[in-house]
């Protein structure tokens, strides 16, 4: 492997690294409830987030998916 490669993989190390840290950031931060659910859409109580739990398992199951997508 040349040096120029090297480098070029080190450069896409750092980059997915980076990232993996953003979606570690991003899933720490607690989620604001919007007044609507995170899944649907549907109009909650200001403080709900979900309408149940139905549409919690799908969003976590979403947000999983996403986060692993960057690997
Ligand atoms: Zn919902």
């Amino acid at each position: 492997m040349s040096e120029r490669e090297d480098d070029l993989e080190q450069q896409t190390i750092e980059l997915y690294f980076q990232q993996a840290m953003n979606n570690v950031r991003k899933q720490n931060v607690r989620v604001q409830p919007t007044g609507f659910c995170l899944n649907c859409d549907e109009k909650l109580q200001p403080e709900q987030l979900f309408c149940d739990m139905d549409c919690r398992e799908d969003y976590e199951k979403r947000v999983k998916a996403q986060a692993q997508r960057v690997y």
